[in-house]
C-alpha cells in the first residue's frame, strides 16, 4: 500500500484535481491520499491558508470580511462546478461561514482550507472522507500520541479501504483542533505511512524532487535522485522547504522510504529518500540556507580556561527557553548563534544579562545567513573547505563563521545576509563546474 501526499499547488484547480485523479488512477495501490488546502493557481495568487489567516485576523479586529470570504468560497465552488461534482460543498461552506465570529477558534477555521480540500478530493475520487481530527490526536502539550493516533489510522483505513484525508491537523484530547506548523500536510502524511506500514511515502509537489538548491536562487538546480533521511534533515532544517523537516523521523525510524514526485510531470522518478545510499556520482548532495540569525559575540580575556564559562552562558539562553545553533569559541572570545525571529523580544536583555553576570562584553550582530554544504560523500575527503572558501573569496564574499559537525556530513559557513543568494549561486555553479553537484 501507498500513501501518498499531495501539496497546494496539485490541489489549487480543477486542471490540478484531474492530474492527482489520473496518477491514483495509475496505481490501485495509491489507496491512502491526503491533501493539501488549494495553493496559488498562478504565483500572483493567494493561498486559501493565508486568505484563512486574514479572515481570521478580520473577524479578530472587527474588520468587514465579506470580500475575503468571497475568495475562499469562490475558490471551492469553481473547483466543484469545473469538475462537475454534486458533494454540496456549499452546504458545508455555509456552516463555517455561519460559526464566522470574533474569537472563533483559530485552528478550527485554518483547517477548514484542508477539511473542505479532501471533501471536495474525496467526491472526485470515489474514496472515503476520514476527518484527520479522528485519526491525529494530540496530547496537550501539542505532541501527537502514536499509540492512539496508530489505532484510529489502522481502523479507518480497515474499515474504509480507499480514503481520502486532510492533511495539518488533528485534535486534543478535548475534540478541539491543533495544528501542525506550516507546511504540515507533509507530516500528517508521514504518519499514516508510518501507522499504516505503507510500502513507500510519495509526496506529490511541483518540482521535480528534492533540487540540489533552491530553484528560487540557481536556475534549474539539478534534481537530486537519492538521498539520505540524514542529509534531507540537514538541508530542510536549514530551508530547503520542499519536505516538512517533521516529516522525515517517523519514516526514517520505520526504515519507510520517501519519494518526492512533481504532479506536473508524474513520469519523472522524482527522488528517493532512504537510510542508506549506493550512488557516489557526486561529492555534494545539496546546499540550502536561512537568512536572519544573530550572533551574539562575547568578549571576554582568559574565558576559555574559566571552567564553567559556557555553561553560564548557555543556561541564560534556556531561560529565555532559546535554541542554540552554534557556538564557535575562541581563547578570548566566543559566539552564540541563534535564530533571530527566537530573540526578537528579548535580545537586549539576554545582552544585559551575559554582561552582568559574566563580566564580559557582549556585541548582538544581526542578519547573518547561514548556508549549508550537505554531501554524505564528503566525509573524510580533504580539500572541500579549501574549494567552499576559494569559490566564495572569488566573488568577494566575507565567511563571518564556519561549523562542521562530527560525522562530516554537512559544512555550515555563516556570510551577511546580503550576500545570501550571490553565496549560493558561487558555490552552487563552482561545484558544477567541477561535477561536484
Ligand atoms: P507543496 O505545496 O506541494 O507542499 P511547497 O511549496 O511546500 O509545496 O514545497 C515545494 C517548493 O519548495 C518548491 O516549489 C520550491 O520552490 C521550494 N524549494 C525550496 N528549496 C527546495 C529544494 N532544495 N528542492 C526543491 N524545492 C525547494
Ligand atoms: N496549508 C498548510 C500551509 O500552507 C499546510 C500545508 O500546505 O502543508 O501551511
Ligand atoms: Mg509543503
Amino acid at each position: 500500500m501507498i500513501v501518498t501526499k499531495f501539496g497546494g499547488t496539485s490541489m489549487a484547480s480543477a486542471e490540478q484535481f484531474k492530474k492527482v485523479k489520473s496518477i491514483i488512477d495509475a496505481k490501485p495501490e495509491r489507496q491512502v491520499v491526503v491533501v493539501s488546502a488549494p495553493g496559488k493557481k498562478t504565483s500572483d495568487d493567494v493561498k486559501i491558508t493565508d486568505l484563512l489567516y486574514t479572515l481570521h485576523t478580520h473577524l479578530q479586529y472587527g474588520v468587514p470580511y465579506g470580500d475575503i470570504w468571497g475568495m475562499i468560497e469562490g475558490r471551492y465552488l469553481e473547483i466543484e462546478e469545473d469538475l462537475g461534482l454534486d458533494c454540496d460543498i456549499a452546504s458545508e461552506l455555509a456552516r463555517i461561514k455561519s460559526q464566522l465570529k470574533k474569537g472563533m477558534d483559530q485552528n478550527y477555521l485554518i483547517s477548514r482550507g484542508e477539511y473542505l480540500a479532501a471533501k471536495l478530493m474525496s467526491s472526485y475520487l470515489g474514496f472515503d472522507f476520514v476527518d484527520s481530527k479522528d485519526i491525529i490526536r494530540f496530547t496537550y502539550s501539542g505532541t501527537v500520541d502514536l499509540e492512539r493516533s496508530e489505532q484510529n489510522a489502522k481502523k479507518a483505513f480497515s474499515s474504509h479501504g480507499n480514503i481520502v484525508v486532510p492533511g495539518f491537523y488533528g485534535s486534543y484530547p478535548n475534540g478541539d483542533i491543533c495544528l501542525f506548523s506550516r507546511g504540515g500536510s507533509d507530516i500528517t502524511g508521514s504518519y499514516l505511512a508510518r501507522f499504516l506500514d505503507a510500502r513507500i511515502y510519495e509526496n506529490w509537489t511541483d518540482v521535480p524532487g528534492t533540487l540540489a538548491a533552491d530553484p528560487r536562487i540557481v536556475e534549474n538546480p539539478k534534481t537530486i535522485s537519492q538521498i539520505t533521511y540524514t542529509e534531507l534533515r540537514e538541508l530542510s532544517y536549514m530551508g530547503a522547504n520542499v519536505l516538512h523537516e517533521d516529516s522525515i523521523s517517523p519514516l526514517q525510524e520505520k526504515n519507510i522510504s520517501i519519494n518526492i514526485r512533481n504532479t506536473n510531470e508524474p513520469s519523472c522518478p522524482g527522488t528517493i529518500i532512504k537510510r542508506d545510499c549506493n550512488d557516489d556520482s557526486s561529492i555534494i548532495t545539496g546546499i540550502s540556507g536561512k537568512k536572519d540569525f544573530v550572533s551574539f559575540d562575547i568578549l571576554k580575556d582568559h574565558m576559555s580556561t574559566e571552567i564553567g564559562f559556557t555553561r553560564r552562558v548557555l543556561e541564560i539562553f534556556e531561560d529565555y527557553k532559546i535554541n542554540v545553533e552554534h557556538i564557535p569559541t575562541g581563547i578570548d572570545s566566543a559566539s552564540v548563534i541563534v535564530s533571530g525571529a527566537s530573540v526578537a523580544g528579548c535580545m537586549y536583555d539576554i545582552v544585559s544579562k551575559i554582561e552582568s553576570e559574566l563580566g564580559a562584553k557582549v556585541r548582538a550582530k544581526k542578519e547573518m545567513a547561514l548556508i549549508a554544504i550537505v554531501g554524505r560523500n564528503m566525509v573524510g575527503k580533504s580539500g572541500i573547505c579549501a574549494r567552499i572558501f576559494a569559490s566564495l573569496s572569488a566573488v568577494g564574499i566575507n565567511i563571518k563563521m564556519i561549523a562542521q559537525p562530527p560525522d562530516e556530513t554537512n559544512i555550515i559557513v555563516g556570510v551577511d545576509n546580503n550576500n545570501y543568494q550571490k553565496a549560493i549561486k558561487a558555490l552552487y555553479d563552482d561545484f558544477k563546474s567541477v561535477d561536484w553537484i
